[in-house]
């Protein structure tokens, strides 16, 4: 039987982790939550981990209330976080948390040898080069979570990685997609939390709104395969059904393509190389009829440019336009910046930031806390 270990497992993601689990019988050893603390309970009961943890350290008592039935060990904080991730006896470490308050579990993971599948994007925009050269070392395989990263893990199946040219990472261009940067003046977060095709928590979905969202899976894909930046090509498909897809020496472009439902990429991820029945809507091309492709609109989305930007200029970059977006993200959804103001904040982050080499954590924390402070003071002043 398999184990994993689940951090956010309330989330969009955590729930549906849940949902593969359940149906495939997978033993889970571990259970983590920012703040939802009756429904990390009613998880716990389910599951009966050996262990639980809740980010909130002021919701530790009630956690420890709820479970007061049960033996279970309850930790808080990010030292529980890091727990979770390298509990024993566990094969996979699953990090399906939102922002990089991720990538210390992920590091830690790495360090006890746990194989982890990851939903947490920002754990590899912010500390991409640490993460991957760890993992490397100690020999730990990365399975993306992510949609994108998984059709092009898929994709790289049984071909020759040597004749690898280009990946194709499709957007679905969200739902502001044809839009002027004046059209897009007045958005609400009413407005920016409504996506076409996918359903996800509100930080992706702003992040799917400004096309941020994609420059950070640009920004994966550039350390998850190892590949230039130049050789990404970003293409928007409507309909969200071509997930990516990569081109290779020959000009052989193999694509996949299923119903925009996130349980695919997590049972592949979660039962690799393992191809078994999902709880899926199977895809009817013929019900499509269509399928419909553009280019993005770098001009428009400050977001998607400026993540592009950052991950050719290096260094610390990719790390403060991933904070300044965190934070810019929190203040739209209170109502306090304006949509088109996060695009504008990541471009000028990038002007006034120095370049800073990323050696270590440390490194990352440091880039992460200055740029969080810079969208303070830009907001406030
Ligand atoms: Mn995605």
């Amino acid at each position: 039987m398999k184990t994993i270990s689940l951090i956010g497992s309330t989330g969009s993601i955590g729930e549906q982790t849940l949902d593969v689990c359940r149906k495939h019988n997978i033993k889970v050893k571990a259970l983590a939550a920012r703040s939802s603390v009756k429904r990390l309970a009613e998880q716990v009961h389910e599951f009966m981990p050996d262990y639980v943890c809740i980010y909130d350290e002021t919701k530790y008592s009630e956690l420890k209330e709820q479970l007061s039935d049960t033996d279970i060990e309850i930790g808080c904080g990010m030292d529980g976080l890091c727990r979770a991730a390298v509990i024993e006896e566990t094969d996979l470490f699953v990090n399906s948390v939102v922002g990089m308050v991720g990538l210390l579990p992920t590091l830690r993971a790495i360090e006890a040898g746990r194989d982890i599948a990851l939903a947490n994007k920002e754990t590899l925009v912010a500390g991409g080069e640490l993460v991957m050269k760890s993992a490397a070392e100690k020999g730990v395989k990365i399975y993306p979570i992510d949609s994108e990263h998984s059709a092009i893990f898929q994709c790289l199946q049984g071909n020759d990685r040597k004749a690898l040219r280009k990946i194709i990472l499709t957007a679905s261009g969200g739902p502001f997609f044809g839009k002027t940067k004046d059209e897009l003046k007045k958005v609400t977060a009413a407005d920016a939390l409504k996506h076409p095709n996918w359903s996800m928590g509100n930080k992706i979905t702003i992040d799917s709104a400004t096309l941020m969202n994609k420059g950070l899976e640009f920004i994966e894909a550039k350390w998850l395969f190892g590949v230039k930046p130049e050789q990404i090509e970003i293409v928007v498909n409507r309909e969200s059904v071509l997930h990516s897809a990569v081109e290779y020496d020959d000009y052989s472009v193999i694509a996949q393509l299923g119903t925009p439902d996130m349980k695919i990429p997590i049972q592949y991820a979660l039962l690799y190389p393992q191809r078994v029945e999902c709880d899926v809507k199977p895809l009817s091309l013929t019900d499509y009829g269509t399928l419909s492709f553009y280019k993005p609109d770098f001009e428009t989305f400050d977001c998607l440019s400026a993540a592009i930007k950052a991950i050719k200029l290096g260094g610390a970059y990719t790390c403060i336009v991933n904070s300044v977006n965190e934070e810019a993200v929190r203040f739209f959804l209170q109502g306090r910046i304006s949509f088109l103001k996060i695009g504008e904040l990541a471009m000028e982050a990038l002007e006034e930031f120095p370049f800073t080499n990323i050696g270590s954590y440390d490194d990352v924390a440091a880039a992460d806390a200055a740029a969080r402070e810079f969208v303070f003071r830009r907001v406030h002043q």
